[in-house]
């Protein structure tokens, strides 16, 4: 099971991680975000990759390589998993 942790110390509001998960994860709830539906989480890591401060964190999330076509990238999502 997918576990999404949002750091409140290091999240500074934007909401863009809850403006790109496709499938309703994070929503926003007195302008915060807050992981509601982890059960529909697709492992995209998008989330992660829009987070300006680093704040979001997955545990049992696993890279597909074939998905992963820029080796920058690869490496920037590695870290938060
Ligand atoms: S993208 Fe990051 S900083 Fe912005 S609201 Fe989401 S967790 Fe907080
Ligand atoms: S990894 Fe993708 S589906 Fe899961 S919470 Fe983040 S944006 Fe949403």
């Amino acid at each position: 099971m997918i576990e999404i942790t949002i750091n409140r110390e290091r999240c500074v509001r934007c909401l863009e991680c809850v403006d790109v998960c496709p499938t309703g994860v994070i929503v926003a709830k007195d302008n915060e975000p807050f992981v509601e539906n982890p059960d529909k989480c697709i492992g995209c890591l998008s989330c992660s990759y829009v987070c300006r401060a680093d704040a979001i964190t997955h545990k049992g999330v696993y890279i597909e390589k074939k998905l992963v076509y820029d080796p920058k990238l690869e490496e920037r999502i590695k870290k938060f998993v």
